[in-house]
């Protein structure tokens, strides 16, 4: 069984202790790739170095909608270099985020949208962030076009109208931690009503672990909670579910799982 942790922030504190460690789970699981996605700039310049180090790595590089008054005038230049290279596999995380509302919501949506024309510009997808924003989210990436580069709504915990939405657009579900938790029920309604062509699995990690995680620090490894419970909603065993996340994930990112640096 071969899988992918699309979205895993490994470059984050909370691997320093064992990051190594957590790795060589990962890889004993089956998880044969992991995106290390990026939320600011330092962080996506680390991901890039961890995924330089190993082959199965990959990077993102963006600005987190958290952090997007931090953003400068520079922050176009400073993403371009990054992703020049060619383990740089999209533009993320980007988005808006209106529960926690830690930037302004009007320079949430204008480094959103910076970055979407950067993605157009590079010609790579967009790993996108939205909680409670789902209205500014579509109309944003239908007016920024940003289904010509396509993408994934990374951690999907949305409603059907949203699905429905990326869907048109052209855009994969990320599945996450959350389909595992009891009270899921709503997302699980609407994930079954997702092709399973367009639906890849991730950790988030260190971030919402799966159930019998939940609570703990999340890593690659607990991915595969994740896929067993979207096997089971989706009817299919896990092998064949894996495989075609992975043919999903290889086909957004275009990376290929015996890549090296
Ligand atoms: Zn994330």
């Amino acid at each position: 069984m071969t899988l992918i942790d699309t979205h895993a922030h490994l470059a984050a504190e909370e691997f320093d202790a064992d990051r190594e460690e957590a790795l060589a789970r990962a890889r004993e699981a089956g998880v044969a790739g992991i995106v290390c996605v990026g939320d600011r700039l330092d962080s996506s310049r680390a991901s890039l170095e961890l995924a330089q180090s190993r082959t199965g790595l990959w990077a993102t590089a963006g600005v987190h909608p958290h952090y997007a008054r931090e953003a400068g005038d520079d922050l176009e230049r400073r993403l371009e270099e990054l992703l020049a290279h060619p383990l740089v596999v999209a533009v993320g995380e980007v988005g808006l985020d209106y529960h926690y509302d830690f930037s302004p919501r009007d320079v949430q949506q204008d480094v959103f949208r910076r970055q979407i024309r950067l993605a157009r510009a590079v010609g790579k997808p967009l790993v996108i962030h939205n909680r409670e924003s789902d209205q500014d989210l579509v109309r944003i990436l239908e007016e920024e076009k940003a289904g010509d580069v396509g993408g994934v709504l990374h951690c999907f915990w949305g409603d059907e109208a949203l699905a429905r939405a990326a869907l048109e657009m052209g855009f994969y579900l990320g599945v996450g931690g959350p389909v595992t938790f009891k009270k899921s029920d709503a997302l699980r309604q609407t994930l079954q009503g997702v092709p399973v062509e367009r639906l890849i699995v991730e950790t988030d990690a260190p971030y919402l672990a799966p159930v019998p995680y939940r609570g703990k620090r999340n890593e690659p490894s607990y991915v595969v909670e994740t896929a067993k419970q979207l096997a089971a909603l989706k009817g299919l065993d896990l092998e064949e579910l894996a495989r075609i996340t992975t043919e999903n994930a290889r086909r957004l990112f275009r990376i290929e799982l015996n890549q090296t640096a």
